[in-house]
């Protein structure tokens, strides 16, 4: 009988919870809703937020909490990754709609506790706590959680990213709250179900667990095309190349298969499970930070994630193999807060392959 092993990666899935357990004070890993930003010092701003290519705001996915014990200043430390909402904007095994951030703070900072909080605080205590936070973040759109620099010509109290963001807050709720309650209505709470958000869930982890006789790091071998070019016979060659990149594909859904519901796996340092034989990205394909340390592998975000969201009418039905996350192997502390990191897009080999 095969025993089992420890593979060194955490698999992340996805759990309901109550709102309140996502805020910032419990340093959540979650998907969907407004980021929990983690340091409120010059959060990424609108422009860092938006889609190299189509100009829009991108959309919150997804962050991991990931502190790091080498250094005191990543005590607590959050990678955040961004999307675009433009379908148009997608391409085969291109990243350009995609941003990752890293944050970090030490543990004696600004704005957290020293000491851990109870996590059974009840939610009106959680509130409080967050407002207290609020008064320290400079304002944040009540409907996104970005930067949010404009305000309610009414009340004056809630403010927002942008017109589109105000109008869809009036026509849910606001309208109402506008006027009553100008002075109490908290943005921590949560507000009307928003088609601007993704659903909202935590990431919970577990650690990967293998059976001892998994051949996990034998390398595939590289595909032998050169042979096939000798005869100039192109076609045979993108065969060889279709097979093999079918077997990177059929070794991916082999070691997801003991956890079908993964929807991250995070490995720091270690090396992603690449989807296809294709467009894996080579140590020469991933730029050094900007403090010119090299980035390391930290984790990678699955299309299982894709079940669990809406994503035909939030984001123009993006699809990807997997995403995968690069930072910086020296967790510099660079002067903006949020450091931007590096994102790799793999997808399918083959576009007719639907993972589900
Ligand atoms: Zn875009
Ligand atoms: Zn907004
Ligand atoms: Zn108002
Ligand atoms: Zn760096």
């Amino acid at each position: 009988m095969a025993g089992q092993c420890d593979s060194n990666t955490e698999l992340g899935f996805v759990e309901k919870v109550d709102w309140f357990k996502l805020k910032s004070i419990f340093f959540p890993s979650k998907v969907g809703g407004k980021p929990a930003w983690l340091s409120q010092n010059t959060i990424p701003s609108l422009e860092n937020l938006t889609c190299c290519k189509c100009g829009k705001l991108m959309l919150f996915l997804l962050q991991v909490y990931a502190p790091r014990e080498e250094k005191e200043e990543c005590f607590h430390r959050t990678i955040y990754v961004f999307i675009c909402r433009n379908g148009d904007c997608y391409s085969k095994n291109s990243n350009v709609s995609f941003k990752s951030f890293r944050c970090q703070l030490p543990r004696k900072n600004d704005f957290f506790s020293y000491e851990p909080l109870a996590n059974d605080l009840e939610s009106h205590r959680v509130i409080e706590l967050e407002e207290e936070l609020r008064k320290k973040w400079g304002p944040l759109c009540h409907v996104c959680g970005y930067r949010g620099d404009k305000r309610c010509a009414a009340c004056k109290i809630a403010t927002y990213c942008s017109k589109e963001h105000q109008v869809n807050h009036w026509k849910n709720g606001h309208k109402l709250k506008c006027s009553v309650q100008k002075s109490n209505e908290s943005d921590v709470t949560p507000d009307l179900p928003t088609k601007l958000l993704l659903p909202e869930y935590e990431i919970v982890t577990e650690p990967e667990v293998r059976d001892e006789d998994d051949d996990c790091q034998t390398p595939l071998e590289e595909p032998n095309t050169n042979a096939y070019k000798d005869n100039k016979n192109e076609q045979l060659a993108e065969e060889a190349f279709a097979e093999v990149s079918d077997k990177q594909f059929e070794k991916f859904k082999k070691d997801i298969s003991k956890d079908p519901d993964q929807v991250l796996r995070y490995q720091y340092g270690g090396d992603p499970l690449w989807v296809a034989s294709e467009h894996q990205a080579k140590s020469s394909d991933i730029p050094k930070c900007s403090c010119g340390a090299s980035r390391v592998f930290e984790f990678q975000v699955l299309p299982q994630l894709l079940n669990h969201l809406d994503v035909d009418s939030l984001c123009g039905g993006i699809d990807f193999g997997t995403l995968v996350i690069f930072t910086c192997s020296d967790n510099c502390t660079l002067s903006t807060s949020y450091a931007q990191e590096f994102v790799w897009k793999q997808d399918f080999s083959d576009t007719h392959i639907k993972f589900k």
